[in-house]
């Protein structure tokens, strides 16, 4: 660890150490060293954030890799093969599109652009 940064944990806004960061978790107070996932993996990230009652800003990015999980698995059993990764892209595209505009007020409401 060479440094800290303030305000730089992506769930809570705190300190967070510039390891961390680069292992793509949250901060200390978010997800303890004893609770870190061995994989790693976002999706068990958000799961043990959600389960802890501490997921806060991570929560659109959570249900977004949620609804491209899902994405997956119908893909796979309609299919019959994994979506490819560009496939994926536009389907993480899509569920942040439609996130987005389903915060915005109804006046400012409008259509989802297709790229
Ligand atoms: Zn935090």
């Amino acid at each position: 660890m060479l440094f800290y940064v303030a305000k730089g944990c992506p769930n809570c806004k705190g300190i967070i150490s510039d390891e961390r960061l680069a292992k793509e978790l949250p901060c200390k107070k978010c997800l303890p060293e004893k609770e870190r996932p061995s994989l790693s993996k976002f999706s068990d990230i958000c799961e043990i954030l959600h389960s802890q009652n501490s997921l806060k800003d991570l929560k659109p990015f959570c249900e977004v890799e949620k609804k491209v999980e899902l994405f997956k698995k119908v893909f796979k059993n309609i299919l019959n093969i994994f979506p490819s990764s560009l496939q994926i892209s536009w389907a993480k595209r899509f569920f942040w599109e439609n996130l987005l505009l389903s915060l915005l007020p109804l006046e400012q409401e409008k259509q989802p652009s297709v790229f």
